[in-house]
């Protein structure tokens, strides 16, 4: 099958590329490789493809761009994760949000309808569930208590995909992905940030009293929930479904820091600051939709996925130190 994944040279983006090359599709990357976090890992991920990937470097907030791209393309599929991520820099700077977010996934949908391009799976976020209190989070529960411009580009994302399956024929499948975490990861998110510092005796800032709940999904499962919902969007007539991919099980904050401490076998000093505006207090994903439709088995939980984690960490890092 031709795809087309945006956001291909991020995170999420280069593990999903590498599992499209294991079964012989035809990829396309479009990126920007934006300064959001070190472009040369972004580069890095790209180089580390082993296998033929099309990159496009484009803005998809160009609309004649997106156009050009997708007219070369002609893909059968789009894998939209091309995004700002991240809550409090949204916060910071809504306008690029909306404008990335919003108008970028606007222009992918249009553009990928006007080529009868009708299969997409669009990333979302668990942080569309903001002040939600009732857990664990269920698909159809009402999301209309955001705590940041970040979330509000999600549901707005997922309002359009909606959109363009009921008015023109397409079949979009939207995944609120829960803290995505493993090799790769981005440098701004926790767990990252704090092994870290942790490993390089920095202190760690801890925002609010360590009792905020995360529910952190390995990339591998991540992974394969996106190629669960790229068959299940395999088809004609016209589909939207929204979809958790979480890993069902929540961590504290404090919590997070042990077993960061234990698999390093290094104690964290920790500076202790105020909650954060945008945070949420819990996120917790009923999987039952994912696992129903789309075959979705998350099968690495906190305690084996932490330490997978610090073993990468540890190898890129000797890794980097053998090459200066
Ligand atoms: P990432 O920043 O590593 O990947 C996003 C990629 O999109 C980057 O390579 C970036 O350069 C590219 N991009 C951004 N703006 C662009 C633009 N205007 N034009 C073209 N490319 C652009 O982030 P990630 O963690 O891999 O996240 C992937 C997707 O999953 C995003 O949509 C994010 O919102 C969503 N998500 C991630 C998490 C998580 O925990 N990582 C959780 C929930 C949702």
């Amino acid at each position: 099958m031709k795809i087309l994944v945006t956001g291909g040279a991020g995170f999420i983006g280069s593990h999903v590329v590498r599992r499209l090359l294991k079964n012989a599709h035809s990829i396309t990357v479009i990126d920007d490789f934006n300064d959001f976090y070190d472009p040369s890992i972004k580069r890095a991920n790209v180089a580390s493809f082993g296998g033929p990937v099309e990159i496009e470097e484009m803005d998809l907030r160009d609309w004649g761009a997106t156009q050009r791209v997708f007219e070369k393309v002609r893909p059968e599929a789009v894998i939209h994760l091309a995004a700002r991520a991240g809550v409090r820099p949204s916060i910071a700077d809504p306008k690029l949000y909306i404008d990335t977010n919003i108008t970028g996934t606007f222009h992918v949908l249009e553009a990928a309808r006007l080529l009868g391009s009708k299969k997409v799976v669009f990333a979302s976020s668990s942080s569309v569930y903001g002040l939600s209190k009732t857990v664990p989070f269920r698909e159809d529960f009402p999301v209309l208590q955001t705590l940041s411009p970040y979330a509000a580009t999600k549901i707005a994302g997922e309002h359009l995909c909606g959109n363009y399956v009921n008015l023109h024929g397409m079949r979009i499948a939207c995944l609120r992905f829960f803290t995505v975490y493993g090799p790769g990861q981005r440098p701004d998110l926790a767990i990252h940030g704090f092994t870290d510092a942790i490993e390089n005796g920095r202190p760690i800032k801890q925002f609010g009293d360590g009792s905020t709940r995360r529910d952190y999904t390995y990339i591998d499962d991540i992974v394969q929930g996106v190629m669960g919902a790229l068959s299940y969007v395999d088809g004609e007539e016209p589909l939207f479904e929204i979809f958790n991919l979480g890993e069902s099980e929540t961590t504290t904050l404090s919590q997070l820091i042990s077993k960061i401490e234990k698999a390093l076998g290094k104690k964290a000093i920790i500076e202790r600051l105020p909650e954060q505006k945008g945070d949420m207090p819990i996120t917790a994903a009923d999987i039952t939709k994912a696992r129903t439709l789309l075959g979705y088995a998350p099968s690495t939980p906190i305690r084996e996925g932490i330490p997978k984690f610090v073993s990468w960490y540890r190898e890129l890092h000797s890794r980097k130190q053998g090459e200066r």
